[in-house]
């Protein structure tokens, strides 16, 4: 029988491979955008990001990347999270 620590492992992977058990709430985060660094937030109000485009629009490149690189954890831009 394996120990605890290593079942705890092994049950990290595959919770890891199943990131629709995973809704992410809120965070912040710094994105080097190629044209300068920015920082983007994200709550139940959706997405937040400093740069210019952002303050038109309720989205970006830099929010969508994001939205891409954590798939089901986030609800998609123009949902509520
Ligand atoms: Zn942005």
């Amino acid at each position: 029988m394996l120990s605890s620590p290593i079942r705890k492992i092994l049950k990290a992977h595959t919770y890891a491979e199943e990131p629709d058990r995973v809704t992410i709430t809120d965070f912040h985060a710094s994105f080097q955008g190629d044209n300068g660094d920015h920082e983007l937030s994200y709550s139940v109000d959706g997405w937040s990001c400093t740069c210019d485009f952002s303050k038109a629009r309720s989205y970006c490149s830099h929010s969508m990347a994001l939205e891409k690189l954590l798939g089901p954890m986030v609800k998609a831009i123009g949902q509520k999270a």
